[in-house]
């Protein structure tokens, strides 16, 4: 006999695979239907639904009905338990468009920018993913570190290893989290004991596809590192993919430091750009996701919205290593899919309220202010919509899935202190993304189940 799922200490969950019957929830509740833009005022667009006194009505782990509370609680069958987070804002689940979890241990080591800190940390970290005891270590810390930051989906990357892949999986299924992943395909410019070739990358990214794709709230990525580090034939092979699976994204990066782009033109001498290397392979299709983006031209930046590729902006990665800064208000411009990416380890923070931060300070050198209202869009329903997943996740629309964080307003003396002061809903929102982080998050729930709570 099994032995049973323990309870997770402090997170108090059921197990996975037994949803939960009707349950209330009541707080102030924000969330998104639409791009709200860069304004302040918040009385002045309906891309977004905010009740002071909300509630959510989930049965089954999805929302039934998200409103004012006397309306839920009129909804909801006689004796439906309550659980009241009045004083603290309810919003979902934040979308992380881009990690690697085999760089958790590699956060914060400081590389003379991409090329080398790959060389010098990355790839000797990957390497640790040899052993299949690390990789489930190392995907379990990560799971729960995203729920500690109120991620609850993610699209992330693996090792060259597929039971990397299986690893990551597994944790996520144990915690019922949505998740994307792909095994690195990469056959050159890289160590010899993280090289796969073109053929080994088709065959075993095939196998995991057959294994997990669609699996509960699983999804799998063609992952194939950067252009720099697959031969012409592994892009092929990952284009083969693409097209054998249709509803299999694409997740990359691109045109992140200006070193990399001259590599790539080095290595692909007949290509108009660096995006051009991928959609000559058949790599850019809807759902798909690239990285950075900093040095793309007007021509790529059409290409990416027509084929309804997305970009992860992943701002603390671009400051930390030095990359560059991306021009955000021309990519929404132009009409680019955009998600909030920690792209930890480059990133230096698993927290998208500090990625959100740093994001505020680029977009603002780049003489584009993104409002609070916008940036908080960015990090929910944006991200799913980037990832395909906006039927599933992003906000509260009546069946989808119950994820959703809790913001506690006081995590912190200064926050509390500075909260005090504030008049508006946009003005309290800018208060978390700039002075909040992991502690701001009072409590992570996925499926309606509560996943993590912040000791207090
Ligand atoms: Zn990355």
């Amino acid at each position: 006999m099994p032995a049973p799922t323990p309870n997770r200490a402090t997170k108090g969950a059921a197990a996975p695979d037994m949803p939960p019957g009707p349950q209330l929830i009541r707080g102030e509740i924000l969330h998104f239907l639409a791009d709200p833009g860069p304004g302040w005022n918040a009385d002045a667009t309906p891309a977004f639904a905010h009740h002071e006194d909300g509630g959510l009505l989930i049965m089954a782990g999805r929302v039934q009905i998200c409103g004012a509370w006397d309306e839920v609680r009129a909804a909801a069958p006689p004796a439906t338990p309550l659980t009241d987070h009045r004083g603290r804002l309810i919003v979902p689940g934040f979308v992380d468009t881009h990690v690697h979890y085999p760089q958790t241990d590699i956060i914060a080591s400081p590389g003379h920018g991409l090329l080398d800190w790959l060389e010098r940390f990355a790839f000797p970290a990957e390497r640790r993913f040899e052993e299949p005891a690390v990789a489930q270590e190392v995907a379990g810390y990560f799971c729960d570190e995203l729920l500690r930051n109120g991620t609850t989906t993610a699209l992330v990357f693996g090792t060259v290893h597929p039971h990397s892949v299986d690893a990551l999986f597994g944790a996520a299924q144990e915690r019922g989290l949505r998740l994307m992943a792909g095994k690195v395909m990469m056959d050159r410019n890289c160590p010899d004991f993280l090289r796969d070739t073109a053929q080994s990358s088709y065959d075993d990214s095939k196998r995991l596809i057959e294994r997990w794709q669609g699996v509960g709230r699983l999804g799998y990525a063609i992952t194939p590192r950067f252009a720099a580090t697959s031969s012409p034939e592994q892009l092929e092979a990952a284009g083969a993919l693409a097209r054998e699976f249709p509803a299999v994204p694409v997740h990359s990066h691109v045109a992140e430091n200006t070193a990399e782009v001259a590599l790539i033109r080095e290595l692909y001498p007949w290509s108009r750009s660096y995006l051009d290397v991928y959609d000559r392979h058949g790599l850019l299709k809807a759902h798909s996701v690239y990285a950075h983006g900093i040095y793309l031209d007007a021509q790529d930046r059409r290409r990416m919205a027509d084929s309804g590729t997305a970009l992860a902006f992943c701002p603390t990665s671009n400051l930390f290593l030095g990359s560059g800064l991306l021009d955000l208000g021309q990519v929404l411009d132009d009409g680019i899919r955009v998600g909030i990416g920690s792209d930890v380890g480059g990133g230096t923070s698993f927290s998208l309220l500090r990625t959100l931060a740093a994001g505020y300070q680029v977009a603002h050198l780049k003489d584009y202010r993104i409002s609070p209202l916008q940036a908080f869009y960015l990090a929910t329903l944006s991200g799913a919509c980037a990832l395909g997943l906006e039927q599933q996740i992003g906000n509260f629309a009546p069946g989808k899935e119950a994820d959703f964080i809790v913001l506690d307003p006081a995590a912190t003396p200064l926050l509390a202190r500075r909260m005090a002061t504030a008049q508006s809903l946009a003005e309290r929102l800018f208060l978390w993304m700039i002075l909040g982080d992991d502690r701001a998050i009072a409590a992570s729930y996925v499926m309606g189940r509560l996943l993590w709570q912040r000791p207090s």
